[in-house]
């Protein structure tokens, strides 16, 4: 089972695709904590996405496929993943498709998880993390908007997107999402 877990900074994606990984015992990957897990040792691709992380811009998209597809051809991702934070581009979701379809997989289930910006904004400023000052926040939630919510129409055209509401405990979301799952 592929599982694209969907929505803007903040909406918990990250504490839902580990929850769901492990009661669902499939793989899980973050790009966002693959890039700061990279940046924090320097590797040559953390070298490169240091400066668009920190100012909450985009990784260019070639990047960020190289990254998945390594993660995609390891051995414990054959049976199934839950992707956070991966597509947010239109060529990335064309990449995804492709990355999939070379091992004869398609995307199962696209969950959007919906919360509110100013929800979002308290959230993230309340995380903390080098990138959850407020401006960045601003702009990445701007970026969302513009190049990564499209995406919307794109799985919802392919039939394969489901959304849930995002505010509530940790727990009650999960059973939302794996309502949609069943
Ligand atoms: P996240 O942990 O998902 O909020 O991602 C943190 C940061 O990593 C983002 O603000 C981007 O700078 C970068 N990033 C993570 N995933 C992607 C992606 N799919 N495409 C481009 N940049 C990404």
């Amino acid at each position: 089972m592929v599982i694209v877990l969907f929505g803007a900074p903040g909406v918990g994606k990250g504490t839902q695709a580990e929850i769901l990984a492990e009661k669902l015992g499939i793989a899980h990957m973050s790009t966002g904590a693959a890039f700061r897990s990279a940046i924090q040792a320097q590797t040559p691709v953390g070298i490169l996405a240091q400066s668009f992380v920190s100012q909450g811009k985009l990784v260019p998209d070639d990047v960020v496929a190289k990254i998945v597809e390594e993660f995609l051809a390891k051995p414990e991702f054959a049976k199934g993943c839950i992707l956070d934070g991966f597509p947010r581009t239109r060529a990335q979701a064309e990449e995804l498709d492709r990355m999939l379809s070379a091992s004869g997989r398609t995307i199962d289930h696209v969950v959007n998880i919906n919360v509110d910006d100013e929800t979002i904004i308290t959230r993230l400023l309340q995380r903390g993390r080098q990138d959850d000052q407020e401006d960045v926040i601003r702009h990445r939630l701007e970026i969302y908007t513009n190049e990564t919510a499209p995406l919307l129409d794109f799985y919802g055209k392919k039939g394969t997107l489901t959304s849930v509401h995002g505010v509530g405990s940790v727990d009650e979301v999960n059973e939302r999402i794996l309502a949609v799952l069943s």
